[in-house]
């Protein structure tokens, strides 16, 4: 049993919905569907809540105008009957109501900013489902996820509470799973009294997993606009190359120390139900992508990838890897573990010294 989930990139409109659609009906052991907010939509919610507590009228009234317009559109395109697309318009006037209450306060507390939040989730997985059974996807169920995924009360990065995950998955999706695809959000919970509650910024990985750990499936599939986890980010080091393995632990060291494709936390989950967790991307998944599992890779390279975190004018650029002995630099290292070194360089310099170092290092 499979989960794949869809990321922001993966489903920014109707055509890349259809993408990730048609890999849903490429392999019926996918189960269950986790769906992150439309591109940038998370960013407009947040511009969104500090303009209405900054009493921003002419901003909150034009880019509210444009966010409902951009998923009217999705909708249209996704060929979603005309009368189903009132359940936009009564998302978008909750929202609008829960701004005005911001703006009377004058106060944008954590606590309104998660439920602000969710409506990128719910919006974007209304569409999907939706979208999907105007393609002629019957046996299909949305479920909310903050139903399951229960969280502690820390806003903007609130803990899954793993035991009663798993007792709510029992409840609300085991006695569907077997008969329907269930479509689900990324990145939103919901604490025991009640309130929406959010996983942390780019969460909706670790959703993926914790759904996963829930309903016991052995694959998840983290849907992306790359082809798998590279040596360095692709977006700057054009020569970067995809890494066909990983093991949980080289994972979870890339994406604490700075690769954006994987959320720090996903690989828990994973490691500890024993999920085997693959990265492609969903505009060419012929392009196969990166395995994570518990066996170390099989990638023959001491030193396996290169991660940076921009800190103001300084930065800071780590190694992974087996074996980093050889990376001699005249410069200050900042942090070392058994599979890291991590070194300060200067943010003016850090673009070109990325592809310098892997150009240096990780030519075979
Ligand atoms: P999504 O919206 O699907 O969650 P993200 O933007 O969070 O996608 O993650 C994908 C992006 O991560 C890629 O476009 C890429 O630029 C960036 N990235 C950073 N480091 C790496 C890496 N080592 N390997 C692959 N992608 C990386
Ligand atoms: N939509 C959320 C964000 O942009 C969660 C995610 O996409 O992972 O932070
Ligand atoms: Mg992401």
């Amino acid at each position: 049993m499979k989960v794949a989930k869809f990321g922001g990139s993966s489903v920014r409109d109707a055509q890349a919905m259809g993408r990730c659609m048609s890999i849903i009906e490429n392999d019926p052991s996918i189960k269950l569907v986790v769906v992150s907010a439309t591109y940038n939509s998370t960013n407009e919610l947040e511009k969104l809540a500090i303009a209405a507590r900054d009493r921003d009228e002419a901003f909150l009234k034009e880019n509210l105008k444009l966010f409902l317009q951009k998923h009217l559109d999705i909708a249209s395109n996704l060929k979603i009957e005309k009368s189903l697309h009132s359940a936009i318009d009564q998302l978008i006037n909750e929202l609008s109501e829960e701004l005005k209450q911001i703006s009377q306060l004058g106060l944008l507390s954590p606590q309104a900013m998660d439920s602000l939040y969710s409506y990128g989730e719910r919006i974007s997985s209304w569409l999907f489902a939706e979208g999907f059974k105007s393609r002629g996807r019957k046996e299909l169920q949305l479920i909310d996820a903050r139903d399951v995924i229960t969280t502690d009360n820390t806003h903007n990065s609130a803990k899954p509470i793993i035991e009663q995950i798993r007792i709510n998955a029992q409840e609300k999706i085991s006695p569907l799973i077997k008969t329907h695809l269930i479509i689900t959000q990324g990145f939103i919970g919901k604490t025991e009294q009640g309130a929406t509650t959010v996983l942390g910024r780019e969460g909706s990985d670790f959703s993926a997993t914790l759904f996963g750990e829930a309903i016991g499936a052995d694959v998840v599939q983290i849907w992306t606009d790359v082809p798998g986890v590279a040596t360095a980010d692709p977006r700057l080091v054009k020569e970067a190359r995809y890494l066909s393995e990983l093991s949980y632990e080289e994972a979870t060291t890339m994406a604490s120390l700075g690769a954006k494709v994987l959320y720090s936390k996903t690989l828990e989950p994973a490691e500890r139900s024993g999920i085997k967790v693959f990265v492609g991307s969903s505009i060419q998944p012929e392009l196969g992508g990166t395995y994570i599992t518990s066996t170390p890779s099989s990638d023959s390279a001491d030193i396996i990838g290169l991660t940076f975190k921009k800190r103001g004018d300084e930065s800071v650029i780590t190694f992974i890897g087996k074996d980093l002995r050889k990376i001699d630099l005249e410069i200050p290292e900042v942090d070392r573990g058994d599979i890291h070194r991590s070194f300060l360089v200067d943010t003016s310099q850090l673009d070109q010294l990325l592809i310098d170092w892997h150009q240096r290092f990780f030519q075979k």
